[in-house]
């Protein structure tokens, strides 16, 4: 049976951009990951609460595709963080104003122009 995060415990806020979200340690690695505070079906991670209040998550794996026990569906907060950051995108900047276009002045042919390398 799913189950689902604590609402409020754990829930902190996105320095980027201000979504709720939880950190949680990554079983194998210990390494710290964002996770939105909202369990999705579509995450592809599963995450548990321990029983210190800390949460672990591990990647959903191909043998181990659903959130098993307590884990809950949990989705890497920085795929939909909005504020940009390390792995991200930059940003979509306004397409550059370009300078008005001119009809080419016409120009006279050139006809045995004086100058260029002296022959020999
Ligand atoms: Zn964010």
């Amino acid at each position: 049976m799913p189950t689902t995060p604590h609402p409020t415990r754990g829930v902190t806020q996105c320095g980027r951009c201000g979504a709720s979200i939880r950190w949680a340690t990554v079983i194998g690695s210990g390494q710290r990951m964002p996770l939105n505070a909202l369990p999705s079906p579509m995450g592809g991670y599963a995450a548990h609460t321990t029983g210190s209040g800390g949460l672990l998550v591990r990647e959903l794996t191909r043998d181990r595709a659903e959130p098993e026990y307590l884990e809950w569906k949990a989705v890497a907060h920085w795929s939909s963080c909005t504020g940009g950051g390390s792995g991200q995108q930059p940003r979509a900047t306004a397409p550059r104003a370009r300078p008005a276009r001119r009809r080419p002045t016409v120009q006279p042919p050139l006809w045995g122009q004086p100058g260029g390398p002296r022959q020999r």
